[in-house]
């Protein structure tokens, strides 16, 4: 039996044998793809280690429009087999795999014309709830007449809006769905080490035999031994694929996706709203009592590690939006804004990035090797099972199917009945109601290792800012179990403060770094510089914002 904990502890041992061990199977990158990998391997009774050169999530996978979805707008390129995948996925998510951070959520498909458009969009929402089949968690789509539409959706401009068609789609926080899946694979005995970074392969004749990696928190080599390697690096394939003198099957081409957040004010709606754009789709999201509005999607080719908004960017999504809200978007209410990069896997590098396949790729380049990209976030359970399948191969022995479909997150199993016990929680936890919903929605089961938490030191029931639900026992908690390793993993990923506080969450960090401080044992420079190194994160970020805010005033 092993645990989940991911704490400072577990990475002291996780470092030393990721030098002294031999793998099954070694993984590089902690985004959802990796984590996904390594969570399959593991439970087939594989011995698995997982590296990531940044934090867990810190790619793309906390950067998404955060929806589990067939992916409406497929249909309309004709990938049915892509959506009829997404939706059985989507399926197993909120209804057996994670439901406590897997939600349903409504939205409304305006109509501004009475019957063509009507026939048309109508016929293809039945179709893609037919693409499920006989799972039926969500509920099948259902059109909306005009006076439906102004009670439901009051921002929709009523002159241009004539109707809409209301289907469901699901959504979740990626970044804490991302570390819940690592979190499992550990539970499962998967080694996990963030801050380590892939640098070459080792090899005996062609045949891959591991990956050399250095710490990049010591700056110490380790050499890791694996009878394969799987790489998910997203975007960071074709820069790994140069660097390991590998000849891959593919390319990856980027393209910036750009979400900006409002508060609950902005938008009057009951459910969030889709649009179509002349090159793909914006999304109205609901998200807790905020907004996320998203996304662009243009071709890319700067700093992978950091991508900013540009002005232009959030332009683009507030006209976009204010075609049909009334009254309009303004830039002053934006909350945070944040920027993701796509990761296409492409044959013809000059291809445009919005017409490329969101469907995966496995390669094996070399043996001993094998690389998977693209796919959604969505698919990343069976991008997976694909990857270690075609890896086990690699092993030369007879080895065990995949389980995932079967296979609870940590913190599934009991959350329906926990739910239906929150008032009980509350009380004898002395916490509000609204507390424990929002603690059973990110830590299902889990919640009793919070709890635990605060019997040890009741002050850490207190929330962390009197405007946003978290509360401190979280903030410590992000530190001990979860991974995080500096102010910036518990500000941008374990929780979101990033973009759902005001100025990015800033004035938050002083706390944040005295909360992880002891847990870390960190220094006092060691948590300044942690400090300093998330507010010097935010400048940049913010820039592109103020210069809109700057050219509108
Ligand atoms: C704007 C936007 C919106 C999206 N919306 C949705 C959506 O709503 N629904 C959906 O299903 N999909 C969505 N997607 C797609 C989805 O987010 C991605 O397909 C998915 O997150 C990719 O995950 P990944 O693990 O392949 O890549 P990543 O999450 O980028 O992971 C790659 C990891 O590799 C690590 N790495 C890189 N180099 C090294 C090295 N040398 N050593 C060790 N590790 C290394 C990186 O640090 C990184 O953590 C969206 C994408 C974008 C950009």
């Amino acid at each position: 039996m092993f645990l989940s904990q991911l704490g400072p502890d577990q990475r002291d041992s996780a470092i030393s044998q990721l030098a002294t061990e031999n793998f099954d199977i070694v993984v590089i990158g902690g985004g959802v793809t990796g984590v996904g990998a390594a969570l399959d391997a593991a439970s087939r009774g594989l011995k698995v280690a997982l590296i990531d050169s940044q934090d867990i999530a810190s790619g793309t996978s906390s950067r998404s429009s955060k929806l589990i979805h067939g992916g409406l707008r497929y249909l309309e390129q004709y990938d049915f087999k892509l959506v009829r995948e997404a939706l059985h996925e989507r399926e197993l998510m909120v209804s057996t795999l994670c439901p406590h951070l897997v939600k349903p959520v409504g939205f409304l498909f305006p109509l501004t014309e009475k019957f063509k458009e009507r026939t048309y969009v109508g016929a293809g929402l039945a179709l893609y709830d037919a693409l499920r089949g006989f799972q039926r968690a969500l509920p099948w789509h259902k059109h909306l007449s005009q006076k439906q539409i102004n009670e439901i959706a009051p921002s929709l401009r009523h002159d241009i809006v004539t109707g809409a068609i209301k289907y469901f789609d699901a959504q979740v926080d990626d970044a804490r769905h991302t570390m819940s899946v690592a979190r499992t694979a550990a539970r499962h005995g998967a080694i996990i080490a963030t801050r380590v970074a892939a640098e070459s392969l080792i090899r005996e004749g062609k045949r891959v035999v591991g990956v050399n990696a250095r710490d990049l928190e010591t700056g110490k080599k380790i050499a890791i031994k694996a009878g394969a390697t799987i790489m998910c690096a997203g975007i960071w394939s074709d820069e790994l694929h140069e660097k390991f003198e590998l000849k891959a099957g593919y390319g990856v081409t980027m393209s910036k996706g750009v979400h900006i957040v409002l508060p609950g004010s902005a938008i009057k709606s009951d459910a969030g709203i889709i649009l179509k754009t002349a090159v793909s789709v914006l999304f109205l999201i609901p998200w807790g009592d905020k907004w996320i509005v998203g996304t662009t999607d243009t071709p890319y080719d700067g700093d992978r590690a950091e991508p900013y908004a540009s002005r232009e960017d959030v332009q683009y999504i507030l006209d976009q939006a204010n075609r049909v809200l009334e009254p309009k978007l303004m830039a002053e209410e934006i909350i945070g804004v944040y920027a993701g990069l796509r990761p296409l896997v492409a044959n013809i590098k000059s291809a445009t990035t919005t017409k490329l396949s969101r469907e995966h790729t496995v390669d094996r380049p070399a043996p001993g090797f094998v690389s998977i990209a693209g796919g959604k976030y969505t698919t990343y359970r069976v991008m997976g099972k694909d990857a270690v399948d075609r890896a086990v191969i690699e092993l030369r022995r007879i080895t065990q199917d995949s389980v995932t479909e079967k296979l609870p997150l940590v913190g599934a199993d009991g959350y329906f009945a926990l739910e239906q016990q929150k008032e009980r929680i509350a009380q004898e936890s002395g916490l509000a109601v609204e507390t424990v919903t929002h603690l059973l929605n990110r830590y299902g089961s889990l919640i009793s290792e919070i709890l635990e938490l605060i019997a040890q030191e009741p002050k850490l029931a207190k929330k962390l800012d009197a405007d946003l639900p978290y509360i401190k026992a979280e903030i410590v908690y992000a530190a001990t179990h979860e991974g995080a390793r500096t102010v910036d993993d518990v500000i941008s990923r374990r929780t979101r403060l990033a973009f759902e506080a005001e100025g990015h969450g800033v004035h938050l960090a002083d706390e944040v770094g005295a909360l992880i401080a002891p847990v870390l044992g960190w220094s006092a420079k060691e948590r300044k510089e942690s400090i300093a190194a998330y507010e010097e994160l935010v400048d940049r970020e913010l820039a592109a914002l103020d210069e809109l805010l700057e050219a509108n005033s």
